[in-house]
């Protein structure tokens, strides 16, 4: 292209064309416009820019318009075939790949030139096929969502195999230690090592030819995240993944992997020892389970709905929620209605406020979970909701029953009630009508771009905005007065 925005290739691709059209060689234009012909071949060659002057010359000269020769369609099919694999051998796709371009010369036949300019069709196609955009992962996220539900996040085979590996490295009772999943490894035939300069687009990397998982360095000496790291490690070895060939499949391997290393992290029967007891004595805690092995809130709330349905009897759901009140990761089977947008994606959805999800961020005491009775549309459910901090923002983890299981929880004395219509938008997504009055049209915030890539926009005036949290921050500070 030209600083006028004129395609060069075909410009220069028009002007061969018509100089052949009407019989002239490039000595013989030369001679009739003053242009030198080493010049007119770089012109025809889409490697100079003609001056305007030159450019009528050249018209009058072959007998047509300078608009004519301007025009951007390319002057005939040959033309526009060579114009095609000129670009396609210009792209980084062709680039990539070290091999050499062709010059689309007269030596080159008309079926040559389509078949070679038909294969860079079909590789920008397998190209583009193989990129996943946001609606295909959320789709994909959904059905796997849809999925698990259907199996009430339980995967028996998973399970066995992970209660197999676990007992294999000498591992009886309480937390996995470091030295258990080391053993692990080594029965594997694998050398864990630990290297600071993994590319960060990667948890771990495992080289294959000689036996060796490298993962990223401890910040706490055999964390919790490092064991799960090399545990899903080698959940891609036991499982036996393939390369995925989709986005679907590539969430099905993270979700076999991450199950694999909570499945060894809290293996089945001592969890399920574990949980059977604090049942019968009427004292679920998500917390004590989390301490009795050794892990994170999350992964102890998660592990819990992979087992509570199988073998607790109970159904439930989990969520985890951002600072902000999106939606990070939600599952259910006890029927709570979670927030969807038309795809039946949640992920980046907002919670309802009146759910202790959120309203535990308001909470002084942060150093146990905050229980709540919720009135919901389709029933009452009991909510444990643990918060807490990440590097950047603050987090809740949530998990809760329907009213008649509460009984096996503790916390299920609590006096803190709320009532939830959402979704209907008046439960607390529209602004009190005194505020909207008092604000719409006056308010301009700055949306925070959501850095979660399945995270859609959450509708409001402002995309990513919610308008009532606005104008209440608005009517605060107005009315106090403060100032930056
Ligand atoms: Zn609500």
């Amino acid at each position: 292209m030209d600083s006028l925005g004129i395609d060069l290739a075909v410009l220069g691709q028009r002007i061969r064309h018509y100089r052949s059209r009407s019989g002239l060689t490039l000595d013989a234009l030369s001679a009739a416009t003053g242009i030198a012909s080493s010049i007119l071949s770089l012109i025809e060659n889409g490697k100079r820019e003609p001056k305007l002057s030159a450019l009528g010359e050249i018209a009058a000269a072959v007998g047509v318009s300078v608009s004519e020769l301007l025009s951007p369609e390319a002057p005939n099919s040959r033309a526009a075939l060579e114009l095609e694999l000129q670009r396609a051998q210009n792209s980084p796709l062709y680039g990539a790949l070290g091999l050499p371009s062709i010059r689309p010369s007269k030596a080159l036949s008309d079926e040559a030139l389509s078949a070679i300019v038909g294969l860079h069709r079909e590789l920008e196609r397998r190209a583009n096929e193989a990129i996943a955009t946001p609606e295909e992962a959320r789709r994909a996220n959904t059905e796997l969502r849809e999925l698990m539900r259907s199996r009430n996040n339980y995967l028996p085979e998973i399970e066995a195999l992970a209660e197999e590996r676990v007992r294999a490295a000498g591992h009886r009772s309480g937390a996995l230690t470091h030295r258990e999943v080391s053993v692990m490894a080594e029965q594997l035939g694998f050398q864990l090592i630990y290297a600071n300069d993994l590319p960060n687009s990667t948890r771990s990397i495992t080289d294959l030819e000689h036996g060796r998982i490298y993962l990223p360095p401890a910040s706490i000496p055999g964390g919790h995240g490092l064991r799960a790291m090399a545990l899903q490690a080698m959940a891609h070895r036991l499982l036996q993944h393939e390369r995925p060939t989709s986005y679907a499949a590539f969430l099905w391997q993270r979700l076999e992997i991450n199950y694999f290393a909570a499945a060894c992290l809290m293996p089945q029967q001592a969890s399920v020892r574990f949980l059977s007891e604090a049942k019968a004595e009427r004292r679920l805690a998500v917390e004590d389970f989390r301490d009795a092995f050794g892990v994170t809130h999350e992964a102890a709330a998660l592990r819990l709905s992979n087992l509570a349905t199988e073998h607790l009897g109970l159904t439930m759901h989990f969520l985890r929620v951002n600072g902000d009140g999106a939606l990070l990761k939600g599952y259910e089977n006890d029927g709570l209605t979670l927030p969807t947008d038309v795809t039946g994606s949640i992920e980046g959805q907002w919670v309802c406020k009146k759910w202790s999800a959120r309203s535990a961020f308001g909470e002084r005491n942060r150093t146990t979970e905050n229980y709540q009775y919720t009135d919901t549309p389709v029933g009452t459910f009991w909510c444990a909701t643990q918060t807490g901090f990440t590097n950047d923002s603050e987090f809740s983890i949530t998990v809760g029953v329907p009213f008649d299981d509460a009984k096996w929880f503790r916390g299920r004395d609590t006096q803190l009630r709320a009532s939830s219509s959402c979704p209907d938008e008046a439960c607390c997504r529209r602004p009190p009508s005194g505020l909207a009055s008092r604000w719409a049209g006056h308010a301009w915030p700055s949306a925070r771009l959501h850095a979660h890539v399945l995270s859609p926009l959450p509708s409001g005036t402002f995309p990513g905005v919610d308008d009532a949290e606005v104008y209440e921050f608005l009517d605060r500070h107005t009315e106090t007065g403060s100032q930056l």
